[in-house]
């Protein structure tokens, strides 16, 4: 069992997408659990104050250290990784998401305002991710992309495993073009090739169709494509 616990403001929203067929299914199989902390239930004033305004100045406020810090004191064993989603956290890709998906427990945070305090980060052990370069209002969308992204790798979840590893970025490649019945659709045929029945020759012609896709859109990939 893969068990997410996310720290919100907004435990409504969940699960959200992450209730659809596929994942829904895999719930019910008990394959994986979502459960909600809501941040505000920690607060110890009678406003149920979640944010104060940040020393030095600047706009917007900042989740307090000790509410955040005793919501996930008070729900989490000592151990377990933690998650805080933020704009300068080290860049969310497929290979944290396999990494991610081969353990039973994750502490998800979503921020709100203008983030959380620095305290709690650094006394929690806990690991900064984003999931790319722009700015969200909140952690909780965040928290479904990466959440999507790794319990599809979850055995079980998704029903045939050899669709998984043939993806975009499995071989540090993006996909190859692919196509279906119609053979011929509005007068466009599909490549010859996927039609001969030779597995080799299929097999090569995805893999150069890979190669030029990747050098063309993504130079990043391609670079360090080629170096391994
Ligand atoms: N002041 C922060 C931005 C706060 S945005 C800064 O400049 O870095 C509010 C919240 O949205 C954050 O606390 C974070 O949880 C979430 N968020 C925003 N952009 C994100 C991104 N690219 N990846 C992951 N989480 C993000």
């Amino acid at each position: 069992m893969f068990l997410a616990r996310v720290f919100t403001l907004y435990p409504e929203i969940f699960p959200g997408p992450l209730n659809k067929g596929l994942y829904g299914k895999a719930m019910s199989e008990n394959i994986w659990d979502l459960k909600t902390i809501n941040i505000r239930d920690y607060t110890t004033d009678k406003h149920k104050t979640v944010d104060d305004t940040p020393y030095g100045g600047g706009s917007g406020m900042l989740i307090k250290p000790d509410v955040l810090g005793s919501s996930l004191d008070k729900n989490l064993k000592t151990g377990e990784k933690i998650i805080y989603f933020s704009p300068k956290g080290k860049l969310f890709n497929q290979s944290i998401a396999k990494k991610i998906s081969k353990l039973s427990v994750i502490n998800l945070i979503c921020g709100s305002f203008e983030g959380v305090d620095q305290r709690v980060i650094d006394s929690r052990n806990i690991e900064e991710v984003s999931i790319g370069d722009f700015v969200l209002s909140g952690g909780e969308t965040a928290v479904f992309i990466f959440l999507d992204a790794v319990l599809r790798l979850i055995p079980g979840v998704v029903g045939n495993n050899y669709s998984i590893e043939e993806e975009s970025f499995e071989n540090g490649l993006l996909e190859y073009p692919q196509y279906t019945k119609p053979q011929i659709w509005e007068k466009k045929s599909v490549p010859e090739v996927l039609l001969s029945g030779d597995h080799a020759k299929i097999k090569d012609w995805r893999l150069s169709q890979s190669e030029a896709i990747t050098r063309d859109r993504r130079p990043d990939l391609w670079q360090k494509y080629k170096k391994d």
